[in-house]
């Protein structure tokens, strides 16, 4: 798609983007300044069915709420095409390839040479979305791990962080993560123990929040986000998935990502300028080359 086509972003003039910038070079060039002054959405599938009739509008509000940048995680070889078009067109819209665990019926070990292939083409922020899923029944953990691990080794040979998928697998999640020494990551959607909160902190990953938590009867997570170090948090939406509390079985759309810290700065008992400049810090530590 030529750039002329690519939706302009009103947000910020570092947001132009031409097919030439890479997801590496657009946050490196991201000015740290300006963290406080923008979302980013660590978790959003935009490129989904559900937004073919209206993206462009979810786009621009997601914008106009100052959700800056969207990382778009592939789900399948099938679905890099969908997922780099998705970050062509959108300003900020930044990708990662990978190979999601809910969907081993159509990965092919072969795949894992197109994984590559991607990667060498358009370099993404991370390798996502990768992990383990033991809530599933009929999802065979054996060829899960042999994605998740081989997916892993990739990461580390590209020197990536991983976006995690870990539901009900944070143990066997962990185990892994000790052997393959990637350069941290998310673990997006994070439900576990403040042990396990622990582990992902120690190994150099920050722990992805969402609207799971807006639920009031959410309690284990609820109190996660309340007494984990600030640090250690960032946001995301899952788009369309995980909607919160007020759109309720609802599609959720990444421009619901201020009213989730909203909710985390009530939580908190801090404002939510506080709460955005420290999670979109905490997100361009792990997918920038940002350090400071
Ligand atoms: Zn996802």
């Amino acid at each position: 798609m030529a750039a002329a086509n690519k939706a302009a972003s009103p947000v910020a003039p570092f947001l132009r983007a031409t097919p030439s910038d890479t997801a590496a070079s657009f946050l490196r060039d991201a000015p740290i300044k300006a963290a406080g002054a923008f979302f980013i959405d660590t978790h959003c599938h935009l490129d989904a069915a559900e937004f073919d009739a209206d993206r462009d509008a979810v786009y621009a509000r997601a914008v106009d709420a100052d959700v800056a940048i969207q990382i778009v995680p592939a789900i399948s070889r099938d679905n890099f095409a969908a997922v780099a078009a998705t970050c062509e067109r959108y300003s900020g819209s930044l990708p990662a390839w990978g190979m999601h665990p809910m969907f081993i019926d159509v990965h092919r070990p072969e795949h894992l040479a197109d994984l590559r292939a991607q990667i060498e083409q358009q370099r993404p922020v991370a390798i996502g979305e990768i992990g383990l899923d033991l809530f599933v029944k009929n999802l065979d953990a054996a060829t899960q791990e042999f994605f998740y691990v081989e997916q892993l080794k990739i990461a580390k040979e590209y020197d990536l962080p991983v976006l995690l998928h870990c539901r009900k697998a944070n143990d066997e999640i962990l185990k892994q993560l000790r052997k393959i020494k990637v350069r941290g990551g998310i673990a997006h959607a994070f439900n576990g123990s403040p042990q396990q909160a622990n582990e992902f902190i120690k190994l150099g990953f920050k722990l992805g929040f969402g609207g799971a938590f807006t639920w009031p009867r959410a309690n284990n997570l609820r109190r996660l986000a309340v007494s984990l170090p600030l640090d250690a948090i960032v946001l995301e939406t899952d788009s369309p998935d995980i909607p919160p509390v007020w759109i309720g079985h609802g599609r959720n759309a990444p421009g619901e990502l201020p009213r989730i810290a909203q909710t985390l700065a009530q939580l908190r008992g801090m404002n939510v300028a506080d709460i955005r400049e420290a999670t979109t810090r905490n997100a361009l530590e792990i997918l920038g080359p940002i350090t400071n």
